[in-house]
């Protein structure tokens, strides 16, 4: 298999089916699993990805962040329910019917505006129902909030086929916030059944995401709808999971030079570092616009031949050095681990995250366009994409 091995990310089939049949055991049997696939499987790449959880794990859901990743997944044969996430403008309403897409909906204006511009053609919504999060969906009392929904239901090609609502602390440690979930699941469950009351039954009320699947599991929810766990991260390092998740994405880069240099001799921009001893330097083929965090600058590290390697001075746009003075035979060309495993040592990118003030969600989603993803199933490279 063709790719260029200077910086590539290894996406493990393998992996992601482990995450998917741990994950489900926590589910019963009225909720079904919808995968999270947005912003390109969270970096993990949606053309390998989304295809084997339809064909081969048998996924019948799926959710992406806008209308244009629901069509690619459209185009790319996927055949299961896409729904939309966040906002489409109302000019690519006809689009939504077209490609059958279902459309997560803010707001009894916004369902108006998709009626007016649809076309004659039906829309599918899931509407929003904001029960704490404070991003999107109907808010107020459950009396209103149906009210709202009878409204929307009520509008012209416009069909109303769940509701759901997004947790804002379900991986959180405090007891105040298992209270916070605790209340918004009441919230959401008591608006589908008032709507039941007036004879409204959808066809999906759903508001578990990866945390919430695991610690708040509630089988109201007809779906939940799997994220980061899917990709082998956690929704929070600090609360254990109850099996572990499997990460799915491996950084891998490669050693373009080795030189050993006296002591004093400052290294990368800014002379942020300077050897405080002879010492052995390798220069890796990887920088910030692979994503690879410049944050890591004198902070992070990497596996070189099963062993640490300290990154000396600034991470630079394309490359950046690291002190193997402790590594024997370092050469041009070796492999070099950023995140992943390489014989006893393992950096993740929940590692990377808590080492640059973020979340691992986005160190994998920020890795880049530029770096091949190299497809693994069954422990061998079926395919390369980019
Ligand atoms: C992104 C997203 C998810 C997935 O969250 P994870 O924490 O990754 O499981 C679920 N629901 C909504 C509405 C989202 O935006």
């Amino acid at each position: 298999m063709h790719y260029l091995k200077r910086t590539w990310a290894e996406i493990s089939l393998d992996n992601l089916r482990l995450n998917v049949e741990n994950y489900k055991k926590y589910l019963g049997e009225k909720t079904q699993l919808l995968c999270v696939v947005k912003a390109n499987c969270y970096g993990h790449c949606d053309d390998a990805v989304v295809p084997y959880l339809e064909n081969e794990l048998g996924i019948k859901w799926f959710a992406v962040s806008n209308v244009c990743e629901a069509i690619k997944l459209r185009q790319d044969g996927i055949k299961g329910e896409i729904l939309i996430l966040g906002y489409t403008p109302f000019d690519e309403a006809e689009k939504l019917s077209d490609y059958n897409i279902i459309q997560a909906c803010t707001e009894y204006d916004y369902a108006v505006k998709l009626s007016q511009h649809s076309n004659g053609k039906t829309i599918r919504l899931h509407v929003a129902i904001d029960t704490g999060m404070t991003r999107i969906g109907l808010r107020g009392k459950v009396c209103d909030i149906c009210d709202d929904i009878e409204r929307i239901s009520s509008l012209d090609n416009i069909k109303v086929e769940g509701i759901f609502t997004h947790f804002a602390v379900a991986d959180s440690n405090e007891p105040d916030d298992d209270k916070y979930t605790k209340d918004q699941s009441e919230m959401i469950i008591a608006v589908d059944d008032e709507l039941k009351k007036r004879g409204i039954s959808l066809d999906q009320c759903h508001f578990l995401n990866s945390a919430g699947g695991v610690y708040h599991y509630s089988d109201k929810s007809s779906l939940a709808r799997l994220g980061i766990i899917l990709y082998g991260l956690m929704p929070n390092p600090a609360k254990a999971l109850p099996f572990k998740p499997e990460p799915v994405m491996s950084l891998k880069s490669c050693v373009s030079q080795v030189k050993t240099v006296e002591k004093d001799v400052s290294v990368s921009y800014g002379r942020t570092y300077k050897t405080s001893d002879t010492t052995k330097l390798a220069t890796i083929t990887c920088g910030y616009a692979d994503g690879y965090p410049r944050a890591l600058s004198n902070v992070g590290d990497v596996i070189i031949n099963g062993k640490r390697a300290k990154i000396t001075g600034r991470v630079c746009m394309d490359q950046f050095m690291c002190d193997v003075t402790d590594i024997d035979d370092v050469k041009v060309g070796d492999v070099v681990t950023l995140i992943g495993s390489d014989g006893k040592e393992t950096i993740t990118a929940d590692d990377i995250a808590d080492m640059t003030g973020t979340i691992g969600y986005e160190v994998v989603c920020g890795i880049s366009q530029r770096v091949p993803r190299v497809i693994i199933k069954d422990g061998r490279e079926i395919a390369v994409f980019g």
